[in-house]
């Protein structure tokens, strides 16, 4: 076989790339005519996962909404120093805060809802927000999978789904997290396909996790509403670590480190909630999520 010819496609990979090419080619017209019918914001396409979307440019978005020609779409960009040929994918989150305030991109209101990703030390009470938020309607609180063995009253669907290493390692491979971690010997990960399909269904989605799956998702998605909570003062929060049961003098030690490493770690969220009570937190949180950059 002569090495310099081009591979041969076969028909079938040939008629399969052709079908691809035209299922893009009509999701992107759908998207165009959502924007210009109002159906979806500009903020709901940022977030859409399909590939063919993430590919499109800022200005062909722009340019389709209502009462957006050339002419603003590239004033917009600018303004929001947006490079011209910048693809959805390359969206930043300083240029999502500063076009959330433009008033032709504020007309639609989202139809998709928002991702808050809450983080915070251990023993600073974010499991009992979130189980606060299980019973709002408004919200979508997600379920993590994890590789730890449930706890005494957990259970499997309910608090976290629990995988063997095995299949936690298959879905990581198959691209099924959001983000995961390990933290304290076990791996734990935020499902995508549930998250996505709660937003799309327009409810708000809460994720509690840890530190370093705030980061991940603070870089993939740049529409993420990153929330710290944070203890009234150190000695509170170091009451409630040290007065949790048991422990030996080496591993509440641990836990003390531990909280240290998470608290430095406040100033590289959007917003820090003090705990003083779990009701204020709560609006807070709804009040963050009805005007995200307000
Ligand atoms: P626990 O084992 O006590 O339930 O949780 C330990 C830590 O894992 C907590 O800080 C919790 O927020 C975090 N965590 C729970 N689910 C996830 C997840 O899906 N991803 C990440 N990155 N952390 C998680």
């Amino acid at each position: 076989m002569d090495k310099r010819l081009p591979p041969q496609l076969t028909p079938e990979i040939r008629s399969l790339a052709v079908a691809r090419a035209s299922k893009a080619r009509s999701e992107r017209s759908e998207v165009r005519s959502d924007l210009r019918s109002g159906a979806r914001s500009f903020f709901d396409i940022v977030i859409d996962p399909r590939m063919s979307i993430k590919k499109m440019r800022v200005l062909e978005l722009l340019e389709s909404l209502p009462g957006v020609g050339l002419t603003r779409a590239q004033a917009i960009m600018s303004r929001a120093e947006i490079s011209p040929t910048r693809r959805i994918a390359g969206l930043g989150r300083h240029q999502i805060a500063i076009l959330r305030k433009e008033p032709l991109l504020r007309k639609v209101k989202s139809a998709a809802g928002s991702l808050v990703v809450m983080s915070g030390p251990g023993g600073v009470g974010k499991s009992t927000i979130a189980a606060a938020l299980r019973r709002d309607p408004r919200f979508w609180v997600s379920v993590s999978a994890t590789t730890r063995s449930p706890r005494l009253g957990e259970s499997d669907g309910v608090d976290y789904f629990f995988l063997s290493d095995e299949e936690f390692s298959r879905q990581i491979a198959a691209g099924e997290f959001l983000e995961w971690a390990e933290f304290a010997g076990a791996r734990y990960g935020t499902p995508k396909a549930a998250v996505n399909r709660a937003r799309m269904e327009g409810r708000d989605v809460l994720l509690e996790i840890e530190i370093s799956g705030a980061r991940q998702v603070r870089k993939s998605d740049p529409t993420a509403i990153l929330v710290f909570i944070s203890p009234p003062t150190w000695q509170e929060l170091e009451d409630r670590l040290v007065g949790r049961g048991t422990d030996t003098p080496e591993r509440r030690q641990a836990r003390l480190d531990l909280a240290r490493l998470e608290m430095a770690a406040a100033s590289e969220f959007d917003h820090i909630l003090v705990n003083h009570r779990v009701e204020q937190v709560l609006a807070e949180l709804v009040s963050l999520v009805s005007s995200p950059n307000a």
